[in-house]
């Protein structure tokens, strides 16, 4: 993902203005925790499935590591979830080169039309253009934290759901070509950002189910450095504000008030936006990104490894979709 620009941002605000949706006030009314038993997130498992994923090298999009990772992650979910689907897609990067790429989407209990939606992509940059070193800008990153951590966590979540299943329906899916926008050695200039979050905009065009709707959604994007900072990114408060005050209650409520920040700050170019836009599910951005406008301190470089990832931060986001999940149900 990448920082909104303000074009895109003073666009946003005057086409969708229309868009908010009575839907975010249901979702609203469904977190109701007091009593209810919710499973519990074991960080030790979501680190090693943090880990597989990197042991794989990076997942840049029609890589030997990316195909390897995509088999991995589909069987994996297949041991969980009552379906496992994988849409292949065919898009077209920053400069016209088309790229395949394929998303994997699980879904619980399909019965239910009363859904939640959890994502995050599990591709990596094919560039570390934000590295300190200049010679690191044309490496893929493993994206451990930026990819992985995400993914980590809905694994860990697929577990619980098998474990204790719900009588709301649950579907996760995994965006592919997520991070492969425009680096910033290259002149080109998307002025709409269009060229992140293929995956993202090829599902939200082209559902996996006709007219597939969901209550709310939860994205989670670089959710595994130690100590983060969760604020509230602008385009979540834009298209579903109720539903990330209800998460950010949860979070304070579990006791992570120090990650979970109430400060809203300038949005981020992500897969939320897609969702919201073309697929009309209020979805929020679980995102580290602190009210300096700053991500974590190893963005888009080589150093972002598994040593980027805490167990502490994927407890606390597991924490905080499991109490999300459980008390809808
Ligand atoms: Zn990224």
């Amino acid at each position: 993902m990448k920082k909104l620009s303000l074009i895109f941002l003073a666009v946003s605000v005057i086409v969708f203005a229309s868009c908010k949706d009575k839907k975010q006030k249901e979702a609203e009314k469904d977190f109701n925790y007091a009593s209810v038993e919710i499973p519990a997130f074991n960080a030790d498992s979501a680190f090693a499935y943090v880990k597989n994923q990197c042991d794989f090298g990076p997942r840049v999009p029609e890589s030997k590591a990316h195909k390897a990772c995509g088999d991995y992650l589909v069987s994996f979910f297949k041991q969980y979830a009552d379906t496992v689907i994988e849409q292949n897609f065919t898009s077209k990067l920053y400069n016209g080169k088309e790229v395949k790429g394929r998303n994997i989407i699980v879904s619980f209990n399909l019965a239910s039309t009363d859904r939640a939606l959890f994502s995050a992509h599990w591709d990596s940059r094919a560039w570390a253009d934000n590295d300190a070193d200049e010679k690191n800008h044309k490496t893929p990153i493993i994206g451990a934290n930026d990819g992985a951590s995400g993914v980590g966590v809905l694994m860990e979540i697929a577990r619980c759901l098998k474990a204790k299943p719900t009588s709301v329906g649950v579907d996760i899916v995994l965006f592919d070509v997520e991070d492969q926008g425009c680096p910033e050695w290259d002149k080109t200039d998307i002025e709409d950002q269009s060229d992140w979050c293929l995956g993202s905009q090829y599902w939200a065009k082209n559902l996996h189910i006709p007219f597939y709707q969901a209550k709310y959604g939860i994205l989670l994007d670089m959710v595994g450095y130690s100590n983060p900072l969760f604020v509230k990114e602008s385009q979540s408060m834009y298209y579903a504000p109720s539903i990330m005050n209800k998460v950010w209650q949860i979070a304070k409520d579990k006791g992570y008030g120090n990650m979970f920040s109430d400060e809203q700050i300038g949005g981020v170019m992500d897969d939320h936006i897609w969702v919201n836009k073309d697929a009309k599910i209020p979805m929020i951005d679980i995102v580290q990104h602190d009210p300096t406008g700053s991500f974590f301190p190893y963005w888009h470089t080589v150093k972002d490894d598994i040593t980027c990832i805490s167990k502490n931060t994927l407890k606390a986001v597991g924490d905080v979709c499991l109490v999300a999940i459980y008390s809808a149900s």
